[in-house]
C-alpha cells in the first residue's frame, strides 16, 4: 500500500511516522488529520488477498470456512479477492523459506493482504519486509492476540461487516474509515477519530470454495470444508464452580466449558428444524458448486437433535457421495445412540458416510479429566469407544473411522506417572491409538482465554520458554502460539522429553509399544529414572523387536541390508529413502519366512502397513507375479490410500 509522493510511494508506516513527526513539530494538527484523510491508500486495480496459513499436511483441524465466507461476502460487494492458501511448514526449513518466497511473489499482485490465523507473527513480519508497499490487515481469530498482530490495521469488528467499508476507505472511495478498524500508531492501536458506523448488511451463503493454493503438494489431496450447525458449545460448565479451581482468577468472560477450550464460552443454539434446513442447504450448495469437496465437517458440538433428519433429507434429494465429519462429546454420542444408529442406517443405503472426527476423549484418568473440567467420567469414555467399535462392525462403511482424530491430552502440567499408567491401559483397552495419531506427542496448550491457563498460573507453572521446540504443541500443529508451561513432576517431564525424542526417531510409528517401553523402563529404574536416555531406550526398543522374533513371536525381524537392496529394486522408481505420494516414506521393512511387512510413514498421518505374502488363497488388494499384496488394517484415509496404491503399483510393475 502506498501514498503517492514526488519521490515514489510511501508505505502506511512511513506515512504514519511522517505524520506523527509533523504533528510533533506543530506543522499539522489532529483537526487536519480528521479533515483530510490520506487517499488513496490501496490501488483499486489490485484484488485483495485473504491469506490462510496451514502448517501441516494433516487432515487439518484448521478451519477456513469463515475466511471462505468472508471471501464470498466481499465478492458479493464487488471487491475482487482470492483466498490464498499456503502450507508454510510440513517440510524442511528450506521448503518453508521457499514457500515464503513464492508467497511473497504471489502476493505482490494483491493489496491489501488480510490474514487471521498465524502461529508465528514472524512469518507475517518477514512477508511485510518483502512487501513493504502492501497494507496488512489482521482479523480477530479464535484467540485475542491484538498486541502480537504484525498488521498495519486490525479488524476488531465482524470482518464481513467491517472489511468492505475499510477497503473502500483504503481505496479512497469513502471519507471515513469504518468503526471497528484499529490502526497501529506509536502509542499502540487506536480507532480513527472520527470513524463512521458500519451499516449492517446480510449476505447470501456463497463461500469461495476454490482457493488459490500455493503449494498443493504440501496439502492433502482431499481437502475438507466446514458447514455450520450451531456456533459455540452447549457444554458450559463453569470452571469457577469446580473445587479444583479454588483460588484461580479467571476473567469473567472466560472459564466455561472444558478448561483447555474457548468454544464453551458461548453457544448460540437454533431450533432443530431451522438448523437442519440450514445445514442441508449448505451441504447441497457445496456438493453442487464443488463436487470435489467430499469431506464436509459439520461444525456443531451437539448435532444429534437434527443429524438424522439432515441425512434423511440428503438421501431423499439425492445429495450424496460425501462424508460428514462430526465433532462432539462422547456422552452426547451415547445419549443419542438410537438416533445415530438410524442416521448410519440411512447413510449406508444412500452413499453417505458419517465420520466421528474430533471427539474429545482427552484422558482415561479421572484426576486429569476433572482438572480439564471435562464433566465426564472416565467410564463413559470407555463405554463410548466400545460402542463405536460395535457400530463399526454393524454398519461397516457407513461409519467411517478413517478420519478420526480424537482429542487426547497425554501431558498436562500436572500429569503424574500414575496418570500415564492409567492412560496406557485405557488406550490399549479401547484401541484409541487407531483413532488418533501421535499419542506420545499430545500436550496441553495454554492460552489466556482458557481456564487451564489460570490453573497453571495459580500453581506457578507458567514459564517464559518451553524447554525445547519439541514441547511446543502449538508450533508443531500450526496453532496460535501458546504459553509455555513446566511439569509439576520432574520424572514426568523427563518421560515426556524422552517420549518426544523416541517418537521422532520412530517417525511417530508404533506409539503404543514405545509408550509401554517407557513405562516399563521407568518402573525398573525406580529412583534412578534420571539415568534413562533416549539412546539407551532406542537400542532397547530395537533389540526387543529382534528378541521377540527369535522367540518365534509374531513380531517380524528388521530386513537385512541384502534384502533391502532387493526391495529397493522391487519398488523402483520409488525411493527407499525419500518422499513419494505427497510426503510418505518407507519407514521400515520387516521379514519372516513367508511374509514381508512394509511400513510407510508420514510426518502427520498415521502409518500404513502393507503385507507381501506368496500368492495363494486368501484376500488381497492386488497381485503381482509372486505376491499377494494386502494393506493391514481397515479404513485407510485418502492420503494413506494413495500411499498404499503408489507402492503397490510399483511392486506390480516390477515383479513380472
Ligand atoms: S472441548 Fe468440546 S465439549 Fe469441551 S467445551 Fe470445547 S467444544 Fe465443548
Amino acid at each position: 500500500m502506498g501514498i503517492g509522493t514526488g519521490k515514489g510511494w510511501w508505505s502506511l508506516r512511513d506515512f504514519q511516522s511522517f505524520w506523527q513527526k509533523a504533528m510533533n513539530l506543530g506543522l499539522v494538527g489532529p483537526i487536519l488529520y480528521k479533515k483530510r484523510m490520506p487517499t488513496p491508500r490501496c490501488s483499486a486495480d489490485q484484488p485483495l488477498a485473504i491469506l490462510t496459513f496451514h502448517s501441516h499436511s494433516d487432515r487439518s483441524f484448521l478451519d477456513d470456512r469463515e475466511l471462505a465466507t468472508l471471501s464470498g461476502a466481499l465478492r458479493h460487494e464487488q471487491i475482487a479477492n482470492d483466498l490464498v492458501l499456503v502450507a508454510i511448514t510440513g517440510g524442511s526449513q528450506a521448503d518453508a523459506a521457499d514457500a515464503e518466497r513464492n508467497l511473497a511473489e504471489l502476493l505482490s499482485g494483491y493489496d491489501p493482504i488480510v490474514y487471521e490465523r498465524v502461529w508465528d507473527p514472524e512469518v507475517v513480519a518477514r512477508l511485510r519486509d518483502q512487501l513493504p508497499d502492501k497494507t496488512f490487515i489482521g482479523l480477530r481469530g479464535e484467540h485475542e492476540l491484538l498486541d502480537d498482530a504484525p498488521a498495519d490495521i486490525f479488524c476488531n469488528g465482524e470482518p464481513k461487516q467491517v472489511l468492505a467499508p475499510l477497503v473502500a476507505w483504503l481505496r479512497g472511495e469513502r471519507d471515513l474509515p469504518p468503526r471497528g478498524a484499529l490502526f497501529r500508531g506509536e502509542q499502540g492501536w487506536r480507532e480513527s477519530d472520527p470513524s463512521a458506523p458500519v451499516e449492517v448488511r446480510s449476505f447470501p451463503y456463497a463461500p469461495n470454495l476454490r482457493p488459490v493454493i500455493l503449494n498443493r503438494d504440501r496439502l492433502p489431496e482431499s481437502r475438507t470444508f466446514s458447514v455450520t450447525g450451531n456456533e459455540g458449545c452447549p457444554y458450559q460448565q463453569d470452571a469457577r464452580e469446580n473445587p479444583l479451581y479454588a483460588g484461580t482468577e479467571i476473567p469473567q468472560r472466560f472459564g466455561r466449558g472444558c478448561a483447555f477450550c474457548t468454544t464453551g464460552n458461548h453457544y448460540a443454539g437454533r431450533p432443530n428444524e431451522e438448523t437442519a434446513a440450514s445445514v442441508f442447504e449448505q451441504i447441497r450448495y457445496v456438493r453442487e458448486q464443488a463436487p470435489e469437496l467430499r469431506l464436509l465437517v459439520l461444525k456443531d458440538q451437539n448435532p444429534f437433535g437434527y443429524l438424522t433428519e439432515v441425512v434423511e433429507r440428503c438421501a431423499a434429494e439425492s445429495v450424496s457421495g460425501f462424508t460428514l465429519l462430526l465433532e462432539t462429546r462422547a456422552e452426547w454420542f451415547l445419549r443419542n445412540a438410537g438416533r445415530f444408529a438410524r442416521a448410519l442406517q440411512v447413510a449406508g443405503e444412500s452413499g453417505i458416510r458419517l465420520a466421528p472426527f474430533l471427539v474429545g476423549i482427552e484422558n482415561f484418568s479421572q484426576a486429569e479429566l476433572d482438572r480439564f473440567n471435562k464433566g465426564i467420567q472416565a467410564e463413559t469414555n470407555f463405554e463410548f469407544l466400545e460402542t463405536l467399535w460395535q457400530w463399526k462392525d454393524r454398519y461397516g462403511d457407513a461409519l467411517d473411522l478413517g478420519h478420526a482424530a480424537f482429542g487426547f491430552i497425554l501431558f498436562s502440567p500436572w500429569t503424574t506417572m500414575r496418570d500415564l499408567e492409567i492412560n496406557f491401559a485405557g488406550i490399549q483397552r479401547t484401541r484409541l491409538d487407531r483413532l488418533r495419531g501421535s499419542i506420545l506427542l499430545s500436550r496441553a496448550r495454554l492460552y489466556e482465554d482458557t481456564a487451564l491457563f489460570y490453573l497453571a498460573q495459580r500453581d506457578g507453572l507458567l514459564v517464559d520458554e518451553f524447554e525445547s521446540q519439541a514441547d511446543d504443541a502449538s508450533r508443531r500443529y500450526g496453532y496460535y502460539p501458546s504459553r509455555p508451561w513446566r511439569h509439576v513432576h520432574s520424572d514426568v517431564a523427563h518421560f515426556a522429553a524422552l517420549a518426544t525424542e523416541l517418537a521422532e526417531r520412530n517417525h511417530s510409528r508404533d506409539m503404543l509399544r514405545l509408550f509401554e517401553l517407557l513405562l516399563s523402563a521407568f518402573r525398573e529404574a525406580g529412583a534412578n529414572w534420571r539415568e534413562l536416555t533416549a539412546h539407551g531406550l532406542w537400542q532397547r526398543y530395537q533389540s526387543e523387536g529382534t528378541r521377540k522374533e527369535n522367540r518365534g513371536d509374531r513380531q517380524l525381524a528388521p530386513a537385512s541390508e541384502e534384502f533391502l537392496e532387493k526391495f529397493a529394486a522391487l519398488i523402483a522408481p520409488l525411493p527407499i529413502q525419500g518422499d513419494f505420494a505427497g510426503g510418505w516414506q518407507i519407514g521400515g521393512v520387516a521379514t519372516r519366512p513367508g511374509r514381508v511387512e512394509v511400513e510407510m510413514c508420514h510426518a502427520e498421518e498415521p502409518a500404513v502397513r502393507l503385507e507381501l505374502v506368496p500368492r495363494g488363497d486368501g484376500p488381497y488388494l492386488r497381485r503381482s507375479r509372486h505376491y499377494h499384496l494386502r494393506a493391514i488394517g481397515k479404513d485407510l484415509n485418502p492420503s494413506q490410500q494413495r500411499a498404499a496404491e503408489t507402492l503397490v503399483d510399483a511392486i506390480v510393475a516390477n515383479d513380472r
